[in-house]
């Protein structure tokens, strides 16, 4: 208890795994913690000041798997292992091994999913984040950030922990807080934790002389954290590079999350980009995939890359190929950081050496003629020298527990051989001791077993030896709850060898494995290479994969400032809805700025916003896209005002929401940003409303940003006569037997129709709410239409010729399957007659 005590110490607010034999056991506090998390019994051992010391355990052999439960929910662990030796005397000897947490985590079975684990190192004032990937060793560094710059990227690489010393602000309650210890604090500790990981004496080397105090002071915290938790040298880390966001295309968090780029706003991550567009066969290859998705680029130099790589793979056809292979390769990433934290298994060497055993046939693949694929292939080595140390040296397959022993192979090391075959010996003998021993008993049933505490004894149930008289020799040894265990001289002195033949296997083994282990590290630089190859190979293979399936076009990138989207579709909506997609096309350019979009509820307003922002974000980060052309200028920024939440938490209301997110647009859009508006002014009186919703779009066309507006207002749309760059659009929808019909075709034009009424009477509100509702509207228009002393525009276009048309059929005296018909038709013919028009 005092060893234990003086751990706790140390480490308060984590829990302490504390090995004892083949348990680990958590005490106080911690064991009431674990029980209640992973449902196992609470007992107790000992008294503490007269009360008994709460106690709870799990066998060492699943530890894992329980360990993995604790750090999902928040918690970090200290894991305290045995270092004495079971058979001397007096109190055995602990030792603090490893320390997890949730975002230093790199082995796959304490993961419970397969994303990139960021750890950040914050400061406040002025701002600045460091991250690091330990599965990657990946450290970035955002220096002299703004407010709004450190949301941004705290929101694109979600770290599962952040240090600080003093933490001003709100993070996502799944992120893990860390206060970083005062004695981090210090200044020569700033530099020597620094110097100590990179083995440098200069930063000159990094080539970041400029950089702020305060973030060589988080970058110092980050690392003594990392090297306090993981009790190993960080070999594996990458130096670390100074960040630049201004190559990339600003999603902020606001806009992260309305795009549903990498998870639904529900959570759920099977609907959103990332998903459709994730063709991945590695695990390093979707973790990249879902950074570029994050991170599109404003030049066009990288995009155009990709989008050349992407076209070749589809030319040479050989995607299927790549996926193939690649399918066979390992998350190399992860192996990496346990070969370089010391932590490798031989399984993992074993992943390895088939890994790499996969490149040369990659290579064959990547021999065609583009040259990002050509750098590719070149960066590919394939490391003979490695796969061969790795396949003379150890056992495959492996033998379960590298306690077992058997994990090198044999020819490897003369020492292990000798050993390994007195080990063979070892059987024979037993089972010569083994018969000698039934006939001198005279029981068929004894038998020699083994046992990790007691070692060999014979075994026989107490049934059978209950009227048995056994020999002199045989004395007894142990007695248990139905058998009896003896031994004699003879296996005693056999016992003494095999014991001592079978730890110095053991020990043997350890050691020739360390000693490989040390070699595989001098690789890790190239393996580290490799991976980043693989990683964005897969990565352009699935945008690949996807076009080819989808049908998706290789977009032009333009230096303009325009957004010209031909027949584009909704990538998440197309793929997941069961009805037919109706695309459309968007223009936005140097003459049309702004689209105002009016239409009826439920028409298809936000999918249209949301769809050319994906489409753009997806051009940007070098894809194919959704349509049936598409020309993407140059984006700084993709800003959205979409939905109504609250932040009640923040004592924010919804308008208050509405507005700041307004504010952050106003003040930092460009003419190179994308604007997304979904009806601002809807959270406050109507006449307030509006003249907001006037003053923003007033403010907007200053700005000359590219933006869509969606809004109920129809005293909007006048504005197109004011300004040139302003348009109107509409969804289009029609009304049959008194039911909304919705064609989310958009169409050059205002609409004053927002079937408000319609969508409510289908969504269930009752009749008379419904027949009331009626008679008010006629109200209000009738008085609109005297005080402007004109009837409001009814826009008649040739679409609506068509959709009053189609309104006067009876579906309902068609056969359902006319009927479906007889809707396509109309569904086209309104496309149709849209193209000529525009064309
Ligand atoms: P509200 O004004 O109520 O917010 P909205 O006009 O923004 O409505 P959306 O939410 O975009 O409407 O679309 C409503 C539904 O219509 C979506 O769930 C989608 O399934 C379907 N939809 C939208 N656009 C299309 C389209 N182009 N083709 C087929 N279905 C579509």
């Amino acid at each position: 208890m005092q060893q234990f005590l003086l751990i706790k110490e140390k480490h308060p607010s984590k829990l302490i795994f504390y090995r004892m034999g083949d348990f680990y056991e958590l005490f106080f506090e911690d064991a009431k913690i674990a029980s209640s998390i992973l449902n196992i019994a609470l007992t107790s051992r000992g008294h503490s000041m007269g009360e008994p010391i709460p106690m709870a355990g799990v066998p060492y052999h699943a530890a894992e798997n329980y360990q993995a439960r604790l750090l999902k929910a928040g918690y970090s662990i200290v894991i305290c292992e045995q270092i004495g030796s079971p058979s001397k005397k007096g109190i055995m000897q602990r030792k603090v091994s490893r320390i997890l947490t949730p975002g230093t985590l790199t082995d796959e079975g304490l993961t419970s999913d397969n994303d990139s684990h960021w750890i950040a190192s914050v400061g406040n004032v002025p701002k600045s984040v460091v991250l690091a990937n330990l599965s990657s060793g990946v450290v970035l560094i955002y220096d002299h950030i703004s407010e709004e710059e450190f949301d941004t990227v705290i929101s694109r690489f979600s770290p599962k922990e952040i240090l600080h010393t003093k933490l001003v602000g709100k993070f996502d309650s799944t992120i893990s807080l860390v206060e970083a210890p005062p004695w981090h604090a210090t200044k020569s500790n700033l530099r020597k934790e620094i110097y100590r990981t990179y083995g440098i004496t200069d930063y000159q080397s990094f080539g970041f002389n400029d950089l702020s105090n305060l973030s060589l002071y988080n970058l110092a915290v980050l690392l003594t954290y990392l090297n306090d938790t993981q009790q190993a040298q960080l070999t594996h880390l990458r130096i670390p590079s100074v960040a630049n966001n201004s190559e990339l295309v600003v999603l902020d968090r606001i806009t992260q999350k309305n795009l549903e780029l990498t998870q639904a706003l529900d959570g759920n991550k099977n609907n959103c980009l990332l998903s459709i567009i994730n063709f991945s066969s590695t695990a390093m290859g979707k973790r990249l995939l879902d950074e570029w998705i994050k991170q599109p680029l404003q030049s066009n130099d990288i995009p155009k890359q990709r989008q050349k790589a992407i076209t070749s793979i589809l030319k040479c056809n050989i995607a299927e190929n790549l996926k193939n292979i690649l399918l066979r390769i390992s998350d190399l990433e992860r192996i990496c950081a346990r070969i370089g934290l010391k932590t490798a298994r031989p399984s993992d060497l074993l992943n390895l050496y088939k890994s790499l055993r996969q490149l040369p046939e990659l290579k064959i693949q990547l021999s065609v003629d583009n040259k990002k694929l050509q750098v590719l292939n070149s960066n590919l080595k394939t490391l003979p020298q490695l796969t061969n140390l790795i396949e003379i040296s150890i056992s495959d397959p492996q033998p379960s527990g590298i306690k077992d022993g058997g994990i090198i192979r044999s020819g490897y090391d003369e020492k292990l051989d000798e050993l390994r075959s007195f080990s063979s010996k070892t059987m024979l003998e037993i089972n010569r001791i083994e018969k000698k021993a039934k006939v001198e008993s005279g029981l068929e049933a004894i038998k020699i077993r083994f046992n990790r505490v007691h070692g060999y004894c014979f075994e026989i149930s107490r049934n059978q030896i209950a009227n048995h008289e056994l020999p002199a020799e045989f004395k007894r040894k142990q007695t248990l709850k139905n058998q009896e265990r003896f031994t004699t001289k003879e296996l005693e002195e056999f016992d003494k060898n095999a014991a001592s033949n079978n730890s110095e296997f053991i020990l043997r083994e350890r050691e020739i494995f360390q000693r490989i282990l040390d070699s595989v590290l001098c690789f890790l630089k190239p393996l580290q290479k490799i991976n980043d190859t693989l990683a964005e190979l897969d990565c352009l293979n699935s945008l690949a994969l996807n076009a080819k399936q989808r049908n998706w076009i290789c977009p032009i990138l333009s230096e303009d400032y325009q957004v010209i989207i031909e027949d584009g579709r909704h990538p998440v909506v197309e793929t997941l809805s069961t009805d037919r997609f109706i695309p459309n096309s968007s223009q936005l350019n140097s003459s049309q700025r702004l689209a105002l979009i009016t239409g009826p509820n439920m028409g298809g307003k936000s999918t249209y916003m949301r769809q050319v922002a994906l489409i753009s974000i997806l051009a940007r980060i070098g894809s194919f896209v959704p349509a049936k052309r598409a020309v993407i200028g140059p984006i700084d920024r993709i800003f959205t005002r979409i939905g109504a939440s609250d932040d009640l938490a923040g004592g924010r209301s919804t308008f208050m929401v509405e507005m700041t997110e307004t504010a952050v647009i106003l003040n930092n859009a460009t003419e190179k940003s994308l604007v997304l508006m979904d009806e601002v002014g809807r959270g406050t009186s109507t006449s307030d409303g509006l003249s907001l919703a006037w003053g923003i779009i007033n403010q907007l066309v200053t700005l000359k940003s590219m933006t869509l507006f969606a809004t109920h207002y129809f005293e909007l749309t006048q504005l197109a006569e004011q300004h040139n760059e302003i348009f109107n659009l509409y969804v289009s929808a029609t009304i049959h037997n008194d039911k909304v019909i919705f064609l989310h075709k958009v169409i050059e034009g205002a609409t004053p129709e927002s079937y408000g009424l319609f969508v409510a009477k289908s969504a269930g509100v009752n009749l008379e709410v419904i027949k009331s509702a009626k008679k008010k509207l006629l109200e209000l228009q009738k008085r609109t239409q005297t005080k402007k002393g004109k009837v409001i525009r009814d826009p008649v276009s040739r679409e609506d010729l068509i959709l009053k048309e189609f309104a006067e059929i009876d579906l309902d005296l068609l056969s359902p399957r006319d009927a479906w018909l007889k809707l396509e038709y109309f569904k086209k013919m309104v496309d149709v007659r849209h193209h000529k028009g525009t064309r």
